[in-house]
């Protein structure tokens, strides 16, 4: 059995020494567990951890799991979104952190009219230029946040990104310190309805980095619940 409880707490435990290491805070990062392919059940005993924020990469396994779990947890939606499946998130997560081009920004802009606040979210930024990830490319990224600060329903509290793989956490630490840098520059426009607050970086892999370069939101699944069954789409 997986004991959930223990694996939090090591995760807890090398936040706060890579928090250490650079003077951070360690209340200024965020666990978002990611419990993609998992059951409602492995999210309750989380849950009854200490566990708050989730985060889902599947609509319509989000969709049917979110029912199961009755503790009030915080969802996050963290994978590839297509247009016509942004409603099924409407009302039920705090922050959708895979907002890549203009069309999906709109759609969200348009579900959320008839919520009392704007959606929370993230600009994902393709900084390996992999074609496998989604994301915008560094160049594209002011121009479609300079569009997406328009649209009244959407608020966008930072970047996220999803680094090209790599064994070795260091190859990584370029992209995070990166994606540091373009947030910086896009806080310097001083545009309205924007804060760029939040840093979503790091997974299981490489998250100790990632909260070095400044990440915010960290996005762990495998060190937490186990690996996962592969499951294409
Ligand atoms: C699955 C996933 C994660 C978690 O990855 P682990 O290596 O299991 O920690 C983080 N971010 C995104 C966007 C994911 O899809």
């Amino acid at each position: 059995m997986i004991d959930i409880a223990a694996n939090l707490a090591v995760i807890h435990e090398r936040i706060n020494a890579a928090c250490k290491r650079v003077a951070r805070d360690p209340d200024t990062v965020r666990l978002i567990a990611v419990s993609k392919v998992k059951p409602a059940e492995l999210i309750e005993a989380a849950w009854q951890a200490g566990q708050q924020l989730f985060g889902e990469s599947y609509v319509q396994e989000f969709r049917d799991k979110a029912p199961l779990v009755s503790s009030p947890v915080e969802w996050h939606y963290i994978g590839g979104l297509q247009s016509n499946k942004v409603k099924y998130l409407r009302s039920k997560v705090a922050m959708i952190h895979s907002v890549d081009r203009l069309s999906l920004a709109q759609e969200i802009d348009r579900q959320w009219t008839k919520e009392e606040t704007p959606a929370n979210i993230l600009l994902q930024v393709n900084l390996g230029r992999e074609a496998s990830k989604s994301g915008c490319t560094e160049e594209q990224l002011e121009a479609f946040t300079r569009q997406v600060v328009q649209l009244p329903n959407l608020r966008i509290r930072g970047l996220m990104t999803l680094p090209p793989n790599f064994t070795d956490p260091e190859a990584v630490r370029p992209y995070f310190r990166r994606l540091r840098e373009l947030a910086k520059q896009l806080d310097g426009l001083q545009l309205p309805n924007l804060a760029m607050r939040e840093l979503s970086m790091g997974m299981s892999g490489d998250f100790e980095v990632a909260i070095e370069e400044g990440a915010t939101l960290v996005r762990i699944g495998t060190a937490i619940f186990g690996e996962r069954v592969r499951k294409s789409g």
